[in-house]
């Protein structure tokens, strides 16, 4: 089994939180530009805004979940905790942590707590 390269998933990490945080940025600045739109001119229907604004709550959640796992998981890296299993304590498969950095659980813990 090939070695965890943690220097280079954390820059991953670290690219990836900044992306995120970009993209909350202009999406609070679109949902203010949508407010002034409507108020202006009324375009949308209620229900469309409401659809819309229920859309960038959800994808606003998703990347505060995002965040937050990209967060413990450099925090994990500060710790020497990184790449083992919260479940069972096993290294992680270095290709999976490759997939995706932010994961806490080896492939058999994940597959068994879905
Ligand atoms: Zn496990």
């Amino acid at each position: 089994m090939s070695e965890v390269d943690i220097s280079s998933l954390r820059m991953k990490l670290l690219d990836l939180r900044e992306e995120l945080q970009v993209l909350a940025q202009t999406a609070n600045a679109s949902a203010q530009v949508v407010e002034l739109d409507q108020a202006r001119v009324g375009r949308l229907s209620r229900m469309d805004a409401m659809q819309a604004q229920a859309m960038s709550q959800a994808t606003g959640r998703r990347r505060e979940l995002m965040l937050k796992k990209i967060t413990a998981a450099l925090a994990r890296m500060d710790e020497d905790d990184y790449g083992l299993c919260r479940s069972c304590d096993e290294p992680i498969n270095p290709k999976r942590l490759e997939y995706d950095p932010t994961a806490i659980l080896c492939v058999s813990c994940a597959e068994r707590s879905e």
